[in-house]
């Protein structure tokens, strides 16, 4: 996803939280760095909230509220891309810290179905024995 026209056709989609976080974050990297993206994005913004006559959508997103009341649109993106570019490097950090700690979880419980299997495999071998000990005693006796 480098081209500015696959980039400015996410737009609505970045807006609604639709993206993949990889998918936002290439996103992201491409609208910092990109003028045409960037301004295409503050059209995509003026039409969103700038004609919308009794602003309802301006209240909703209130964090950005002030942005809206200024017209301040290249603030607006500004503050949506660094807003986003948080989210990911959290949702990264937060994504890996779950699977480390999945992976810490697995083996554990691995561990101990293991112990378990183990103490039942005990178990037998130390019922088997005696059975063994019982059949021998018998033998014993019988001869
Ligand atoms: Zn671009």
């Amino acid at each position: 996803m480098d081209n500015c026209k696959e980039i400015q056709s996410r737009i609505e989609s970045f807006e609604h939280g639709n993206l993949s976080l990889k998918d936002e974050e290439a996103f992201t990297n491409h609208i910092l760095n990109c003028a045409d993206c960037r301004e295409e994005m503050e059209i995509y913004y003026i039409i969103l909230y700038g004609l919308d006559d009794d602003n309802e959508k301006s209240i909703e997103n209130s964090s950005y509220s002030e942005y809206l009341d200024a017209f301040d649109f290249t603030g607006l993106v500004e503050q949506k891309l660094k807003d986003s570019e948080a989210r990911c490097l959290f949702l990264r950090q937060w994504s890996h810290f779950t699977r480390v700690r999945y992976l810490f979880v697995t083996a554990v419980v691995y561990r101990v179905r293991y112990d378990k299997r183990r103490r039942k495999l005990h178990r037998y071998a130390r019922h088997a024995k005696k059975v063994q000990e019982m059949y021998r005693r018998e033998e014993k006796l019988k001869a």
